[in-house]
């Protein structure tokens, strides 16, 4: 039996990785999801494999630094889907580099996407949820967010950030019947690994950040985006209804020690 039947989601930075795994994974069970991403060929390509598959989707453009836009956002899920029940704050990057030589500009950039676009995304789901009678709202932070991660110090903090504000919204929400829970992947394998800017000149620049990553898994496996997405479901789905303001930590046993 589906889980998420006449359920309404939006998933961000769904157009590749962990997102689009999230938004096929939720459809799959019932949802009819928006996505929004910075990629909008890829998006389409995302939100059509779903459609194909029997599922209900729709994509569209976005920038979750971008205030201005998230009205509209959270509009197109309530116009086109009629309501919204489940966020799904996705969207992040991450720059590792060590940190003597990380610019101001780029330690803002990563907390513009990752702090202030999850920031955006509670922000403007919440009313929707309110009129919807209530909701769950998933944040990706990651194991950075839980331990220190050297190379990835900003990213690290913003991910810390996500973890405490998660519980924060928990709190402030649960009265209107809204849930919210942090999700934290360990190494996961997508694109994200090929993007990270390396430090400098290539100096002290890993020659693959995943397969190092990866020696720091107890079972020496990485992850899928599907490992992933079956976490959101469970927080997304009514059966997790008692759980509020918790860390779902999905890393096989890299942080068990
Ligand atoms: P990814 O790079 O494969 O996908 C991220 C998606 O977000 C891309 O489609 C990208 O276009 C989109 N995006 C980036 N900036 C955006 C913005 N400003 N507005 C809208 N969309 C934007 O990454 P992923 O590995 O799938 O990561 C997804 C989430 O999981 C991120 O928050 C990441 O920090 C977190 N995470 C990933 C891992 C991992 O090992 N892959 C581990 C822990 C946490």
């Amino acid at each position: 039996m589906a889980q998420l039947p006449g359920k309404v989601a939006l998933v961000t930075g769904a157009a590749a990785g962990i997102g689009a795994a999230c938004a096929a994974t939720l459809a799959r069970e019932g949802a009819r999801v928006l996505l929004t991403d910075l990629d909008d060929a890829r998006g389409e390509a995302t939100a059509a494999r779903i459609r194909e598959a029997g599922g209900e989707a729709a994509y569209l453009h976005q920038d979750v630094t971008q205030e201005d836009r998230w009205p509209e956002v959270v509009r197109e899920a309530e116009t086109r889907f009629g309501k919204l029940d489940v966020l799904v704050a996705n969207a992040g990057i991450a720059i590792l580099k060590p940190l003597l030589e990380m610019s101001l500009e780029e330690w803002r950039k990563q907390m513009a996407v990752n702090v202030d676009g999850v920031f955006l995304s509670v922000k403007y789901a919440i009313p929707a949820m309110k009129r919807a009678g209530g909701g769950s709202i998933i944040l990706l932070s990651s194991v950075a967010g839980i331990r220190g991660s050297a190379g990835l110090a900003g990213y690290s903090a913003s991910k810390g950030a996500v973890r405490l504000f998660a519980k924060s919204v928990a709190l402030e929400c649960a009265q209107d019947n809204i849930r919210c829970n942090s999700v934290h992947p360990g190494i996961i394998d997508t694109e994200i690994w090929d993007k990270m800017p390396l430090s400098s000149g290539g100096r002290n620049a890993p020659p693959d950040a995943r397969a190092i990553a990866a020696a720091s898994v107890p079972t020496g496996k990485l992850g899928t985006p599907q490992d992933i997405a079956n976490g959101v479901l469970f927080l997304a789905a009514d059966q997790s209804s008692y759980v509020n303001g918790s860390e779902l930590v999905i890393d096989s046993g890299q942080t068990a020690g």
